[in-house]
C-alpha cells in the first residue's frame, strides 16, 4: 500500500517572522524556529507548513517572492534552513512549504527583464498593449484593488495581476515558466521538504489575461504534470492545495485518479461550520458535508479553523453571512474585504476553551487532516490595530517574558508587536503558563492529537452520520477502518447539558467506551447508545462488538 502518511498528519501552520527570534533582531527567523521544535515534538505535531519565507519586499507578508531559491535574510540563510531540516527529521516531523507560481513580486528579475521586453522573460508575464476593459469585478481583494491590469511604462504595455499591483502573474501556460515551477519543486525537494501547499491553485492553472473569457477556464493537466515530477522526485510528496472554489469544482483538483492534488484544504466546510458554531446547531455543517464529493482513496480532506487569512464567508448565502458577522465580527474593524473576518479562533468564541475544544473536536474526526494555525492550540487572541490579515500574525506567546519570551530584542525592534492588554495579553496566554494547567486549552490539545494519532479510523474518507433523538444541537458521526474498528464522535453544539440517545448502524455492537470524560464505559442496548454531554460538550468513543 502507498504510504499516505498525510492522512494521519496533524498539520501545524507557521509564519516563521513571528514563531521565535533566535538571533534578538527582532524578527522571527530559522534559529528561532529550531528551538522550537521541542515544543512542537511535545504538542504531538507530525507535520509543519511554512508560510512564505522566500527572499521578498514583503508588501504581502512573503507571498510576493523576489527568489524561489533561497530564504529571506531576515529569517537566515539555506545553512539555517538546512539545520532546522535536519532537526525536524530527527524528531519525525515532516516539513511542506508554500509554493507560491501563481505570481511574483514585480522586483524579481524574471519580471525586471520582461519590463525591459526581454525575448525570453517577457513571455514569462500575461500582457496586452491596448488599454484593458473595467475588470473590477474579477479583483482578488475588493475595496483595496480597482482591476486586474496595470501599465507599466518601461514595457508600454498592460501586465495581468490578479492579486496586487505589484504581484504580475505568471503565464503559467508557458513551458518554460512551467520548466521554472519543476525546478523550485525539485530544489525543495533535494533539501528534505516532504512537500507543497500550493497557493491560490485555481489561479495558477486559470486561463489568464484576455484568455480568461474563453472557455475552459482551466488547464487541470499542469497539476497532473507537476504532480508527476513531484511523485517521480519524492514518491511520498505532498500537493495541499488552495482552492476556494464551488463544490462541484473541487473533484477536478484531486483528478479521478486521484493524479492532481492529494489534498485540498476545505474552504467550503470552513464558513459552515463557523455558521454551525454561530447557530448552535449542526445543520449548516451537515449540509456542507453533503454537498463535497467524496474522495479517492489515496486523497484526503485539510480541514482547518483558522488561518493566515481572512475567514471567508464568501461562499454562504448573504443571509448566512450576515449572521456570522452578526455574532462573530459586529464592529468593522473586524471584517475585511467585504466577505470575511479577521479574527483569531479564540476571541470569536469569547476565550471560551470548552467552545474552542469543541471546534478543534469537529476538525479533528471530520475525515481528514486537522490544520492548526500557530497559537490557536493556547487560544492566542487578535490585534486588529495590525493593516488587514496582519491582526493574526502576532508574535507566540511563549512565556509572561518581556515581548512574550518571543525575541530578547527592545520592544521598540519587534517587526509586529505582541498582545500585551486584554483578556488575551501575553502575562496571561502563553505557553509556559498554559503548560502547568493540567485543564489549560494546550494539555487538552496535546492529549486530543495523542488519541487521535491513536484512532486513525478517523482519518478514513469512510463515515456515517448518525440519527439522534437531539437533532438540533447534536453532530454525531462514526468512521470504521476496512477492518471493521468503528469509533464515534459526538458533539453538543448548544450551551445546554444534553442526555442524548444515539442510534448505531448494527446491532452486532455492545458496549462503548469513552475516550474522554469521566464516564469509562457504558453499554449499547439494540442499536442505541445513551451519552450525556455538558453544553459545548464532545466525546469520542471506541465501539466493541457484542461478546459471544
Ligand atoms: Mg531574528
Amino acid at each position: 500500500m502507498a504510504n499516505h502518511w498525510f492522512k494521519n498528519a496533524v498539520i501545524y501552520c507557521i509564519d516563521v517572522d513571528t514563531f521565535k527570534d533566535g538571533n534578538g533582531d527582532g524578527i522571527g527567523d530559522f534559529i528561532g524556529l529550531r528551538q522550537g521544535l521541542s515544543y512542537l515534538a511535545g504538542l504531538g505535531v507530525t507535520c509543519i507548513w511554512l508560510l512564505p519565507f522566500y527572499p521578498s519586499p514583503e508588501r504581502d507578508n512573503g507571498y510576493d517572492v523576489k527568489d524561489y531559491l533561497g530564504v529571506h535574510p531576515e529569517l537566515g540563510d539555506l545553512g539555517d534552513f538546512a539545520a532546522f531540516m535536519e532537526e525536524a527529521n530527527d524528531r519525525g516531523i515532516r516539513v511542506i512549504i508554500d509554493l507560491v507560481v501563481n505570481h511574483t513580486s514585480d522586483q524579481h528579475p524574471w519580471f525586471l527583464a520582461a519590463k525591459e521586453r526581454d525575448p525570453h522573460y517577457y513571455n514569462y508575464y500575461v500582457w496586452r498593449t491596448e488599454k484593458p476593459p473595467d475588470t473590477r469585478d474579477q479583483v482578488a481583494f475588493p475595496g483595496k484593488q480597482t482591476g486586474v491590469w496595470q501599465y507599466c511604462r518601461t514595457a508600454k504595455a498592460y501586465y495581468f495581476h490578479r492579486f496586487y499591483d505589484y504581484q504580475p502573474d505568471l503565464n503559467t501556460a508557458n513551458p518554460e515558466v512551467q520548466a521554472e515551477i519543476k525546478k523550485i519543486i525539485g530544489f525543495w525537494l533535494a533539501l528534505g521538504v516532504s512537500g507543497f501547499r500550493v497557493d491560490a491553485a485555481p489561479f495558477v492553472i486559470s486561463h489568464k489575461g484576455p484568455e480568461i473569457e474563453k472557455q475552459p477556464h482551466e488547464s487541470f493537466e499542469y497539476i497532473n504534470e507537476f504532480r508527476e515530477y513531484l511523485s517521480w522526485k519524492r514518491g511520498d510528496a505532498l500537493f495541499m492545495a488552495e482552492a476556494n472554489v464551488a463544490p462541484s469544482e473541487l473533484k477536478h483538483f484531486y483528478g479521478e485518479r486521484g493524479d492532481r492534488m492529494n489534498m485540498v484544504l476545505n474552504f467550503f466546510v470552513n464558513p459552515h461550520l463557523f455558521l454551525s458554531f454561530a447557530n448552535e446547531s449542526p445543520e449548516p455543517l451537515i449540509r456542507s458535508l453533503l454537498q463535497v464529493p467524496s474522495l479517492p482513496d489515496n486523497c484526503q480532506w485539510g480541514y482547518f479553523l483558522r488561518n493566515h487569512d481572512e475567514l471567508d464567508l464568501s461562499r454562504l448565502s448573504e443571509l448566512e453571512q450576515a449572521r456570522c458577522l452578526e455574532v462573530f465580527a459586529p464592529e468593522k474593524d473586524m471584517r475585511l474585504y467585504g466577505r470575511g473576518i479577521r479574527r483569531r479562533l479564540a476571541p470569536m468564541l469569547g476565550g471560551d476553551v470548552r467552545r474552542q475544544m469543541l471546534a478543534f473536536s469537529l476538525i479533528f474526526t471530520i475525515p481528514g487532516t486537522p490544520v492548526i494555525w500557530y497559537g490557536d492550540e493556547i487560544g492566542m487572541g487578535d490585534d486588529l490595530n495590525q493593516p488587514e490579515r496582519n491582526s493574526v500574525r502576532t508574535p507566540m506567546q511563549w512565556s509572561a517574558e518581556p515581548n512574550a519570551g518571543f525575541s530578547t530584542a527592545s520592544e521598540k525592534e519587534l517587526r509586529r508587536p505582541v498582545i500585551d492588554s486584554g483578556q488575551f495579553e501575553y502575562r496571561r496566554v502563553n505557553v509556559q503558563a498554559e503548560r502547568r494547567d493540567p485543564a489549560s486549552l494546550l494539555n487538552q490539545m496535546e492529549r486530543m492529537i495523542r488519541t487521535r494519532k491513536e484512532f486513525p479510523e478517523f482519518a478514513q474518507g469512510k463515515y456515517r452520520l448518525l440519527e439522534s433523538d437531539r437533532p438540533g444541537a447534536i453532530f454525531a458521526h462514526a468512521c470504521e477502518d476496512s477492518e471493521g474498528n468503528a469509533v464515534v464522535a459526538v458533539h453538543n453544539l448548544s450551551p445546554v447539558p444534553v442526555t442524548v440517545n444515539l442510534r448505531l448502524w448494527t446491532d452486532q455492537l455492545g458496549r462503548a467506551v469513552f475516550l474522554f470524560g469521566e464516564d469509562g464505559e457504558a453499554a449499547v442496548e439494540n442499536k442505541d447508545l445513551v451519552i450525556t454531554l455538558e453544553g459545548y460538550g464532545y466525546n469520542w468513543i471506541r465501539l466493541k462488538p457484542k461478546e459471544s
